[in-house]
């Protein structure tokens, strides 16, 4: 099965409010030692696999360049990541090769340095097309400066744009909310991921809304329930618009279903590089028991530079499967249990039969042709439902 490569690039231009990720703001000495590391873990994939014990794969179909800002390196670190997995795999003429691009970052320069690498696909950070909103978090850009930019991508011929939308921002209406998804709609994209805020206490704006204060606009973050509104919202207003939703978060007009994404909901083979990044193979044969290695990278800047080892976890043919439900029931398509046994088993049936039977009565899931899938409903709370999943599954393995 050919592998999906992501890369993190954990540089930005400014910190936004609401952000925990493992990103920041640093010199461009910094960018090059991070570039060498990276590119030397790519020429070195194949001993890494070896010693995880996962199966290495040489064919690669989607490439994802994730961040941060990946942008902000220049054209030639850009250009010899890219040649570096190139280099190492063997990347097919139509793999898909998506770039994140924060709007306000896209000159001419950047966009033909995209082009040179092969990038097809764009993903623009946009959060919000009400300036007021984008701002209050700290994201540099406006909507024209966007508009602008998705111009730009088109004439260049990339048309295969993704907007990231954030529904709870502070300032956030439902009369703005709907001005953001009318224009993310009227721009034309084909494809939206719609996240709500998850305000982390280690964030500044997380800081803030617990201790009080005014200078992130915590007091203008919207409330649990009307952020769940906004997304139920946009569920129905991208949906009418011809742009389906197929994952909780992801929403796409026909044909441009992220690939890269899908290898993550249905446990495909990917590797990653850069800090804070996550692999899963396929196990060895010789690891009995065995159905897959995920490895991953420290998410400390400074140690993955200095060359911390991969922290390594073992997946076992029951946790494999257990994955293969939390992960196949964010897609709006659900789990087919036919497939689900012959993976991995007849006991596959039988993963936590009583809860989810519970959960159709309740109009959260439901059951049809051999098809598990989270109802409208059950997407709303997709996170109590696997919470609940899980939970008398680890309180029997403390039991025991
Ligand atoms: S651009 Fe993304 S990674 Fe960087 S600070 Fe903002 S949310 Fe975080």
């Amino acid at each position: 099965m050919p592998l999906g490569i992501y890369i993190s690039v954990p540089f930005c231009k400014t910190k936004c409010s609401y952000c925990n990720f493992a990103s920041g703001v640093f010199s461009n000495a910094v960018f090059q030692r991070y570039v060498d590391r990276v590119c030397e873990d790519i020429e070195r994939f194949p001993q890494t696999a070896k010693e995880m014990g996962g199966v290495f794969e040489r064919q690669v179909d989607s490439i994802y360049l994730g961040g941060g800002t990946p942008t902000l390196l220049r054209p030639e670190q850009l250009q010899r990541l890219f040649e570096t997995v190139r280099q190492q795999f063997s990347v097919s003429a139509h793999a898909e090769v998506t770039v994140e691009c924060a709007p306000g970052t896209l000159s001419a320069e950047v966009i033909e340095t995209l082009l040179a690498c092969g990038g097809n696909r764009v993903s623009l950070g946009v959060q919000s097309f009400i300036d007021q909103e984008a701002s209050s978090v700290a994201r540099l850009h406006t909507r024209k400066i966007t508009l602008e930019e998705i111009g730009r991508l088109r004439a260049a011929g990339i048309a295969n744009i993704n907007i990231d939308l954030i529904a709870g921002l502070p300032h956030q209406t439902p009369k703005s909310w709907m001005e953001s998804l009318r224009q993310t709609i009227d721009s034309g994209v084909p494809h939206v991921s719609v996240y709500m805020l998850e305000v982390d206490e280690d964030s500044r704006l997380g800081r803030e809304l617990i201790a009080g204060g005014t200078r992130y606009h915590a007091h203008f973050v919207p409330d649990d329930d009307l952020t769940a509104d906004l997304y139920e919202t946009a569920c129905q207003a991208l949906n009418h618009a011809g742009i389906h939703q197929y994952e909780i978060s992801n929403f796409a007009r026909s044909g441009f279903a992220s690939r890269h994404n899908l290898k993550y909901w249905t446990r495909q083979p990917y590797a990653g590089f850069g800090v804070d990044a996550h692999s899963m193979l396929q196990a060895e044969a010789d690891q009995i028991g065995l159905d897959a290695i995920r490895f991953a990278t420290t998410d400390v800047l400074e140690r993955y530079t200095s060359g911390a080892p991969l922290i390594r976890t073992p997946i076992q043919h029951h946790a494999a499967c257990e994955e293969a439900y939390f992960l196949g029931l964010r897609l709006t398509a659900g789990i087919d249990l036919e497939e689900l046994v012959d993976r991995y088993g007849p006991s596959a049936a039988d993963f936590a039969r009583d809860q989810i039977a519970d959960f159709c009565r309740e109009g959260l899931m439901e059951l049809e042709n051999g098809n598990l899938r989270l109802t409208a409903k059950g997407r709303l709370i997709s996170n109590e439902i696997f919470s609940a999943l899980l939970a008398p599954r680890e309180s029997a393995r403390i039991e025991t």
